[in-house]
Formats: C-alpha cells, sequence, structure tokens
C-alpha cells in the first residue's frame, strides 16, 4: 500500500495486534496455572505513545485498564470502557473518585493521608490496592508502615467506606530472574497472613517466570500488549507477539553524494565512495534518536537500508546505494516490523523501546492500520 497520499510521517497502529497480545499473554498464563488471573492493561500514557483512541479496541477483552491519573479514567469512560479502572497515580484528591461516571474505580494508595480523606468522605465503590514500595522506592508504603497502613485499609472496608482491599507490587528488577525472585519473597513476607487479592506481575515479570502469576489475582501488562519485549535479548516476535505501532515515512528527496563528500550537521559522517542518499522528514523533532547507533538501519521494501550521518530535527538520511528502486516516494519503515522491531531501534540507540514509542511526539498523526478490528465490546 502506498502512503504517499498521508502526510510525511505517520504511526500506523494496529488495534488487532493488541488483542492478539493480549490473548498470547492469557494463554501464556494458563498454561502456569488453573486459575489465570486477571489482567489491567496498562494505557497510561496515551497508550504507550500509541494513541488511547485507537488502541482501546484492541483491549476490548481486558478486565480492566491502567491509567494514572483521574483525567485519563475520565478519557476511557467517554471512548466507552465500562470495566473496572485502575488508577496507578496517586490522587492527591481523593474527592474526585466519588464522580460516578468514574465507577467501577479502583486506587492504589500509597499513603495513610489518602485514607483519612476516604475516611471523612464517608461511603462509596471503591477498591483499594496498598502498595509496597518494595525495592523502587518511587512510591508506597515502607515494610515498616505497611501492615498498619492494611489494618486502616481494612477498617474502611468494614465499615463501607470501600468495597475491598488488595496488595500491591511494583518491582524494581523484574527482568532479572534472581532479583525478582528476592523482590517477591520480600513481598510473600510482607503479606504473609494477611486477606485480600494479589496484584504483583508486569510483562517483564509474567513473561520471563509466569507461574508466580497465578498465586495472584490481577497482573498490570502494558509494554508487551504493544507487542513489545520487555526483555534484553528476546524480541516481541520470539514471545509471540505483534507490533502494535509501525513508523513510516517517504522518502522526499534523493542525493548523490560523491567519495570524500560530508553529510549532515556537523560533518560527522564523510563518504567513503560514491553513495546514493534516500531523504527522510523524520526527526528528533518527532521522537527519532538524534544519535541512533552505528547499526541503525530502515526497511525500504523490506531490505535493510543504513541510517548514515546526524539525525537532524528533521530528517533521516538514508543509504539507497544498493536500492535503485528508492526514490522520491517510496515509503520507509523507521521501526515496528517484525524484521525491525522498535527494541532493536532502541537497543542500538542506548534506550527502551517505551521511550522511543512515548516520545514520539505531537506532530506524528497516529492512524488507524487497515485490517480487520477486532470487535468493539468495552462492555
Ligand atoms: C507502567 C506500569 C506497569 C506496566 O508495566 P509494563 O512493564 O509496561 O508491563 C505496571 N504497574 C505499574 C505500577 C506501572 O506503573
Amino acid at each position: 500500500m502506498s502512503c504517499a497520499a498521508q502526510s510525511r510521517i505517520h504511526a500506523r497502529i494496529d488495534a488487532s495486534a493488541i488483542a492478539h497480545n493480549l490473548a498470547r499473554l492469557r494463554s501464556l498464563l494458563a498454561l502456569h496455572s488453573a486459575i489465570v488471573p486477571r489482567v489491567w492493561a496498562v494505557c497510561k500514557a496515551d497508550a504507550y505513545g500509541h494513541g488511547l483512541a485507537l488502541s482501546l479496541p484492541g483491549m476490548a477483552a481486558a478486565d480492566g485498564l491502567a491509567v494514572m491519573d483521574v483525567a485519563s479514567a475520565a478519557a476511557c469512560r467517554e471512548l466507552g470502557w465500562r470495566k473496572p479502572i485502575l488508577l496507578l497515580g496517586s490522587p492527591a484528591n481523593m474527592a474526585e473518585l466519588q464522580d460516578s461516571g468514574l465507577s467501577p474505580l479502583h486506587v492504589v494508595i500509597d499513603d495513610e493521608s489518602q485514607l483519612d480523606e476516604l475516611a471523612r468522605q464517608g461511603p462509596g465503590d471503591l477498591t483499594l490496592w496498598l502498595r509496597f514500595s518494595g525495592d523502587l522506592r518511587h512510591a508506597g508504603f515502607s515494610a515498616h508502615a505497611y501492615r498498619r497502613g492494611f489494618e486502616r485499609a481494612t477498617r474502611l472496608q468494614q465499615t463501607g467506606i470501600v468495597q475491598q482491599v488488595g496488595h500491591l507490587l511494583h518491582y524494581a528488577r523484574a527482568e532479572e530472574p534472581e532479583y525478582l525472585r528476592a523482590e517477591r519473597a520480600s513481598f510473600e513476607a510482607l503479606v504473609a497472613g494477611l486477606p485480600g487479592p494479589r496484584c504483583t506481575e508486569n510483562s517483564a515479570a509474567l513473561l520471563s517466570d509466569p507461574e508466580y502469576a497465578g498465586s495472584t489475582a490481577w497482573v498490570r501488562s502494558g509494554i508487551a500488549l504493544y507487542g513489545i519485549s520487555p526483555l534484553a535479548g528476546i524480541t516481541g516476535e520470539h514471545l509471540g507477539l505483534k507490533p502494535a505501532m509501525t513508523l513510516f515515512a517517504d522518502i522526499h528527496a534523493i542525493q548523490q553524494v560523491p567519495a570524500g563528500s560530508p553529510l549532515g550537521y556537523g560533518g560527522a559522517f564523510v563518504a567513503e565512495h560514491d553513495l546514493r542518499i534516500a531523504l527522510v522528514h523524520c526527526g528528533y523533532a518527532d521522537g527519532y534518536p538524534r544519535q541512533p547507533g552505528p547499526d541503525a538501519c530502515v526497511l525500504i521494501a523490506g531490505q535493510e537500508c543504513a541510517v548514515v550521518g546526524r539525525v537532524s530535527m528533521d530528517t533521516v538520511a538514508i543509504d539507497v546505494t544498493a536500492h535503485p528502486a528508492a526514490q522520491r516516494g517510496t515509503t520507509v519503515t523507521l521501526w515496528g516490523d517484525a524484521a525491525l522491531p522498535v527494541e532493536r531501534i532502541a537497543a542500538s540507540a542506548g534506550t527502551i523501546a517505551a521511550q522511543l514509542c512515548t516520545g514520539l511526539t505531537a506532530r506524528v498523526p497516529r492512524l488507524r492500520a487497515h485490517g480487520p478490528l477486532p470487535e468493539a465490546q468495552t462492555q
């Protein structure tokens, strides 16, 4: 399909890939436990940069959505989501949560002052998840304060102020099996003997060691739903996942660069021999990495072509010397193909795929990919 009629750069968002990835995670979980935990589809940061509205149809079969703030929860409700929503960010204002339009709402609790505020508000239908700060220590109760917080929360449940209270942990080192086991063990010790459901597993944890998820009520998956591997050295494709975002741009010019000539700002690249160079309007102002690494490439008609010279605000230069068919108007894939996963671009640029996807800027249109759409089933 020619994308020449589209804008100079665009990201295609494939909701059916998200639906596929969700089903894939569920079948992996089902292999390891009789009771498959429920799945929070994490769609914070505008669905990891994919765009909430384009992504939600692919999440229709999830049990709930997880977002950072109340405004995002309201956006999900406006898009027709009726199942539970989990607020991962610690809301400062608990009164906002009583809006019946947001219900059923679950909220992560990080501090006793949030419980105080709920107690003052009286009966409601929130479900609380107490967060153990763990080794991450970005938010939540310390091991020392956790049990006291849990007892307070349980009293709120007994008096009908909240519906249920569960235990939540977010790992600091889920990609490293040894540390993952240690983090799980300290959480186990913390909640031993306490009633209430548990929710600990993110994508990396449930993909690397799915068995533990069976002891939890809910898992929280973000990155894997978008088809991206969170595990170093393992691609999404290897995990049975499909990329939900593909970034395209069209060649807008071809330049002949004679041997010995510089190309790009700073003269950082000098042609060793005569080169035929294709230029696309995709730069760091779109979120493409400014230093994509020595082995960075794009795909043109399925062939890898090297990125050369410094990436500028608006332009990437590509060596098409060996690809005479590449010309003005030819579509280039920058990332998000099984043959060129965003994980690979991220690794060569010294970052992670989540940063590239969420860092795609507002000037890059997100467009719905063609192909069968999953059934809109949000109820
Ligand atoms: C972002 C986030 C997740 C999702 O993590 P992935 O690695 O993308 O699966 C889960 N839990 C919390 C608390 C988060 O902030």
